[in-house]
């Protein structure tokens, strides 16, 4: 017994052999055969598969529209384009977050203004957001962070208050619903991505649904260099030839591989979802009575699709610091992760001039949290292992009373 006890940080079994990620996709052999059927057809970019995915994913997330990008980076990007952000102007948003959410609106040339997080959901404050308005402020960039959705009614309150536009990053929420509404149905511009770690993948893919005609063109316009072939948007007319270069745009598509990709996972999405569900009910339930750590919550009117599960260290009750017990999980073949290092913690937005301690509850919450492997292609026996590990770990580095 001793024996198994031992670390594998001090020399220790590991519990398990080989080594599991925190997140991957899942592909079979559907996937593999929709991908082959388009490789055949006559369009490997900007065809009807394209458009079909497109239909699809609104369909899904209850919008009107949706613009399928490269990457869930490229649609941030040109939803703060198509909000029409640009120098001088604020957004304000999260500092719990992947960089590329406060990296677009840097590309257009605007501020992100980082407002601190509520200490319970880790998601953005209303009131926090209220606190940084000015005359500057052109937008609100929300994130439901490892999936549950953000406060939108008191989001969309302050909104309406200020004439603001919402683009919300749910990178991590398709599938989530607020009080009954899907996400993807609620803001200005809601922004998903199809990397491998996220619910679906298209490879790297990326779209922005909306219910606004004006912000869908826009969108497609940027996609594709700022060029349009609309007749009814042409300022001139040469010919049946004749297309116009009308703002600044980007080659942003996605191809129609990818979107093929994408319809077949769309199909899996609901399973995906309720799998990644089931392991969460697992981990809350086999971690609920450990002192030394808090779960997640879960909160009523809050359907999280659950991208990350985020635990907390209660340090008052461990002797090791973070750094130790994430190297402990990890020598247990544990891929666990941190998400998400406060982004004016990096060294480029420091020289940009943010300063640290502008968002202490993220700070804070930074110093303690450890995300643990989520993702629907966990066996059983995986969740178990994951579980073991964690128990094993934090076990040996209770102080005990
Ligand atoms: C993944 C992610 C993105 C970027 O998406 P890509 O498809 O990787 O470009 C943006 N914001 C958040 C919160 C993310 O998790």
């Amino acid at each position: 017994m001793e024996e198994n006890n031992q670390l594998a940080y001090h020399g220790g079994a590991p519990v398990r052999e080989s080594f599991l990620p925190y997140g991957r996709q899942f592909i079979d052999e559907q996937d593999i055969q929709s991908i082959v059927q388009v490789l055949r057809s006559d369009y490997l970019t900007t065809g009807p598969t394209i458009q079909r995915l497109e239909e699809e994913l609104a369909g899904y997330v209850q919008a009107k529209y949706t613009v399928l990008f490269s990457s869930g980076t490229a649609a941030l990007h040109a939803a703060c384009y198509a909000a029409g952000i640009e120098n001088g102007d604020e957004v304000i948003t999260t500092p719990m977050t992947f960089a590329a959410s406060a990296n677009s609106v840097l590309y257009n040339g605007g501020t992100p203004i980082f407002a601190d997080i509520d200490p319970d959901t880790y998601n953005i404050s209303p009131q926090a957001i209220k606190s940084q308005i000015n005359d500057k402020t052109k937008a609100i960039m929300p994130v439901d962070f490892t999936g549950l959705p953000c406060d939108y009614d008191a989001i969309r309150s302050i909104a309406d208050e200020y004439g603001l536009t919402v683009i919300e990053d749910a990178a991590h929420a398709l599938g989530a619903q607020y009080k009954n509404q899907p996400i993807g149905s609620l803001s200005d511009m809601t922004i998903f991505s199809f990397h491998p770690v996220k619910h679906m993948t298209t490879g790297e893919g990326g779209a922005v649904a909306t219910n606004n005609l004006a912000f869908y063109e826009k969108l497609k316009q940027f996609r594709t260099h700022g060029i349009t072939k609309n007749r009814e948007q042409l300022l001139d007319d040469h010919g049946p030839w004749y297309y116009e270069m009308q703002f600044l745009g980007f080659n942003y598509r996605m191809t129609d591989l990818q979107a093929a990709l994408g319809l077949s996972q769309l199909n899996k999405l609901d399973d995906f979802i309720r799998r990644r569900k089931q392991i969460v009910v697992t981990y809350q339930e086999s971690f609920q009575h450990m002192k030394t750590i808090t779960t997640p919550e879960e909160l009523t009117g809050y359907e999280s699709s659950w991208h990350l599960y985020v635990m907390r260290l209660k340090h008052q009750h461990l002797y090791a610091s973070r750094r130790t017990i994430f190297k402990a999980l990890q020598a247990e073949n544990i891929g666990v992760n941190v998400h998400y290092i406060p982004v004016y913690y990096h060294p480029y937005y420091l020289q940009l001039g943010y300063r640290k301690g502008i968002c202490p509850h993220a700070e804070q919450l930074y110093e303690t949290i450890i995300t643990l492997p989520l993702f629907p292609a966990m066996s059983d026996g995986d969740v178990a292992d994951v579980i073991e590990a964690v128990q094993k770990v934090i076990t040996y580095y209770s102080k005990r009373r």
